[in-house]
């Protein structure tokens, strides 16, 4: 029997210098050979990457051709600032958003803009443009770091689809089992839209673990054991990250996942050797 090739898209984050920016643009010629049904770019919350989100966004969808979906986070941000950012976009004819409220950098407060919730930039965005943008949202079958309980968090999720939103990319989690029960429970509430599944590769295990503490995703026990075990070994880190992680995949696929999200980190193979142990024709 064949197997239907599932939806792929990959993230990346707007680099700083020329060379890394280079970079991107390679890491997104060769993934744009798989025929992604969109590239997305992230956005420094308070504006700091306002300038590199937009142009990186511009040029991977005008030149690499693949329709990209800026990320756009309301904390921090002036209405003013987020309207002249959707304006340019839609003008550009960018028509995919990923709506967040972001966080910004220790030390600058959480004061800043004038929405504080990713709810409330849904709506904003609603307000603004219409119907024009097609809206993903952020989700967490482990929970944001910042939620009282799973309950409260799945009742914030479910606001945010029911402002407007069209669909959802998934904080990275290496336990599909939260993600199908995730899925479940907004299912049942009426957010039954696609729920993306976010993707971490795994190639390095300490910025991944300092990473992971930070987002709340967590690192089971027994993988991290294992990980920790190989200590400098990178070869071995990898080659177990590819299996633990292609594994995973499957199980979503199998489950009714409606695509992968990559979070590349501007890297075309690791999330590649993923993509290629599934299995599916480019
Ligand atoms: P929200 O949905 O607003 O939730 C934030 C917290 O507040 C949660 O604990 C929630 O339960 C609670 N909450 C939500 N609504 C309400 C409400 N109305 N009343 C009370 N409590 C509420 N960050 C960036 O800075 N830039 C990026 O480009 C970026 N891209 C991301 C992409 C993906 C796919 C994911 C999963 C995360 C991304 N992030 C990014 C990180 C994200 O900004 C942080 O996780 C941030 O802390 C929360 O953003 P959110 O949109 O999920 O917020």
């Amino acid at each position: 029997m064949t197997r239907t090739t599932p939806n792929v898209s990959f993230e990346f984050f707007p680099t700083k210098t020329e060379a890394g920016h280079e970079k991107l643009l390679n890491t997104a010629r060769q993934l744009a050979g798989y025929s992604p049904e969109f590239f997305s770019c992230t956005y420094g919350a308070g504006g700091s990457t306002r300038d590199r989100t937009l142009n990186t966004v511009l040029q991977l969808d005008s030149e690499i051709r693949i329709p990209t979906a800026p990320h756009l986070s309301c904390v921090g941000d002036s209405k003013a600032e987020l309207r002249d950012l959707l304006i340019r976009y839609r003008e550009a004819g960018i028509t995919r958003i990923v709506a967040l409220r972001g966080d910004l950098p220790s030390g600058m407060g959480i004061s800043g803009g004038e929405l504080r919730y990713a709810n409330e930039l849904v709506s904003f965005i609603r307000e603004e443009t219409g119907d024009h943008f097609h809206i993903e949202v952020a989700a967490y079958p482990e929970v944001h770091p910042q939620a009282r309980n799973f309950e409260a968090d799945l009742a914030n999720f479910v606001r945010k689809i029911k402002a407007g939103a069209n669909g959802a990319i998934t904080q990275y989690f290496f336990n599909a089992d939260s993600y199908f029960h995730f899925v479940d429970r907004a299912c049942k509430l009426g957010a039954d839209v696609p729920i993306i599944p976010g993707i971490m590769p795994i190639t390095n295990y300490s910025s991944l673990a300092r990473f992971s503490e930070a987002c709340g995703a967590e690192i089971p026990r027994w993988i991290r054991k294992q990980l920790e075990a190989y200590a400098d070994d990178v070869k071995s880190i990898q080659a177990f990250g590819q299996e633990i992680v292609t594994d995973m995949c499957e199980r979503l696929l199998a489950g009714g996942a409606p695509a992968l999200h990559f979070y590349t980190l501007n890297q075309a193979e690791p999330s590649l050797a993923i993509w290629n142990n599934l299995g599916f024709k480019s």
